[in-house]
C-alpha cells in the first residue's frame, strides 16, 4: 500500500503551521487511541500513521524535507522515523508512537476514559506513567536489571479497591439517575453539565472507605524490577503494561512508561549504534607508527597499529565493537580517532634534539610544502 500523505494522514493542507499540526496531532490520537477504539481493528495501525507522520513534521528540519521531497526524504536511513523504542508488554511500536504530547494526552484520557459512554461505568482507569531513568553507556551496553521506586495509587486494601466501606457496592446516584450528567435550562439553551453529586461518574457510595476516601485507592511507594535491553538509546521508551497507578474503583490500571536517557560518557561518543573515541598519539609514535592500546566499551581493550607517518584525525574501525542493536541483530562499529599531540615541556636536550631533527629535515612535511606552494602563487597572483 502506498504510504499516504503526512498532511493528509493529520487532515491538514500543506503548509500548515507548527501550531496546527500539534493540534492535529492530538485531535487524531485521541480519536484514533487503541483504548478507545477495541471494536476498530486497524485503530492501532492508524494511530501508529498518525505518530510517524507528527513526529516527521513537527521537526523543523524534517519538515522542511518533506515538502520538498515527499516520503523520500525519509528512505535510506537518514533523518527518518527511528525504529520503535518502545519495548517490553509486547508493544514496542505502539509505544514508539507517542511524542512530546505524551504527557497533556494523557492527562485528558484520565479525566475522559471512565466517563465515556453515559456515565453507565463506574470505573476509571488509572493514569499512566512516566518515569525517567538515566543509564550510563556501560548499562546502554550490556543492558541492566534495575529496581526502580515509582511512587504510585494502589488499589486500596481496606475496601479491595471498590472505595465502599467494608468492599459495598456502590449504588446509583439519585441526582442524575446513573447518567453522569444533569441537564439544566439557561433561557432558550438546554445545558448539559457532569453531575455534581458524582462527578459523573453515575454512582456514588454511601459509607466511603475511611482509608481511601472513596477513591479505592491509596499512595505507595513501589519498587520494580525493570529489564533495561541493551541497545537502549536515549528516547526509547519501554512500556509495561498494567505498571502504571491503580484505576479508580476497580477500574484498569494505567502504564508505567520508563523514558530512557543515556549519560555521556568520558571516552565514548555515540552516533546511534557507532561508538568514536578520540585517541591522543605522540608525535613521535604517529612518526614512526607502533601499537597503541585502546578501550572498548565492554571494559575491555583492543590493540591498534598506527601507520607511520598518520596524521591528526586519521580514523582506524574497530568492526562490532560499538552498541548493540536494540532488537538484536549485531553491533555497530567503534571508531578511533587519532589526534597527534604536539610535545609540551621539553628539556633543553628534548629541544637540542628537535633543532638537530629540524636542521636534517627536508622532504618530511608534504602538506605543509603544497600549502605554502599554493599560497605563494595566490600571493604572486594578486600582485599581476
Ligand atoms: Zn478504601
Ligand atoms: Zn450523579
Amino acid at each position: 500500500m502506498a504510504k499516504r500523505d503526512y498532511y493528509e494522514v493529520l487532515g491538514l493542507s500543506k503548509g500548515a503551521s507548527a501550531e496546527e499540526i500539534k493540534k492535529a496531532y492530538r485531535t487524531k490520537a485521541k480519536e484514533l487511541h487503541p483504548d478507545r477504539n477495541s471494536d476498530n481493528p486497524d485503530s492501532e495501525r492508524q494511530f501508529k500513521e498518525a505518530g510517524e507522520a507528527y513526529d516527521a513534521l513537527k521537526d523543523p528540519d524534517k519538515k522542511a524535507a518533506y515538502d520538498r521531497f515527499g516520503h523520500a526524504a525519509f528512505e535510506g536511513g537518514m533523518g527518518g522515523p527511528r525504529p520503535g523504542g518502545g519495548m517490553g508488554g509486547g508493544q514496542g511500536d505502539f509505544a514508539s508512537a507517542f511524542s512530546d504530547v505524551f504527557d497533556d494526552l494523557f492527562g485528558d484520557f484520565m479525566g475522559g476514559g471512565g466517563r465515556a459512554g453515559g456515565g453507565r461505568q463506574r470505573a476509571a482507569r488509572g493514569s499512566d506513567l512516566r518515569y525517567n531513568l538515566r543509564v550510563t553507556l556501560e548499562d546502554a551496553y550490556s543492558g541492566l536489571q534495575k529496581t526502580i521506586k515509582v511512587p504510585t495509587a494502589v488499589p486500596c486494601d481496606e475496601c479491595n479497591g471498590s472505595g465502599a466501606e467494608g468492599g459495598g457496592e456502590p449504588t446509583t446516584c439519585p441526582t442524575c439517575s446513573g447518567m453522569g450528567k444533569v441537564r439544566a435550562q439557561q433561557g432558550f439553551f438546554t445545558v448539559e453539565r457532569t453531575c455534581p453529586t458524582c462527578g459523573g461518574l453515575g454512582q456514588i457510595i454511601k459509607n466511603p472507605c475511611k482509608s481511601c476516601q472513596g477513591q479505592g485507592r491509596t499512595q505507595k511507594e513501589r519498587a520494580l524490577s525493570v529489564n533495561i535491553p541493551a541497545g537502549v538509546e536515549t528516547g526509547t521508551r519501554i512500556r509495561l503494561a498494567g505498571e502504571g497507578e491503580a484505576g479508580m474503583r476497580g477500574g484498569p490500571s494505567g502504564d508505567l512508561y520508563i523514558f530512557i536517557d543515556v549519560a555521556k560518557h568520558d571516552l565514548f561518543e555515540r552516533e546511534e549504534m557507532n561508538l568514536f573515541c578520540r585517541v591522543p598519539v605522540s608525535v613521535t609514535k604517529a612518526a614512526l607508527g607502533g601499537d597503541i592500546e585502546v578501550p572498548t566499551i565492554d571494559g575491555g581493550r583492543s590493540r591498534v597499529k598506527i601507520p607511520a607517518g598518520s596524521q591528526s584525525g586519521r580514523q582506524m574501525r574497530l568492526r562490532s565493537k560499538g552498541m548493540p542493536a536494540l532488537r538484536g541483530g549485531g553491533n555497530g562499529d567503534m571508531f578511533i580517532e587519532l589526534a597527534v599531540e604536539t610535545p609540551v615541556n621539553l628539556t633543553s636536550k628534548q629541544k637540542e634534539l628537535l633543532r638537530e631533527f629540524e636542521a636534517l629535515s627536508e622532504d618530511n612535511n608534504p602538506e605543509s610544502k603544497t600549502f605554502f606552494s599554493s599560497v605563494k602563487t595566490f600571493w604572486d597572483a594578486m600582485k599581476s
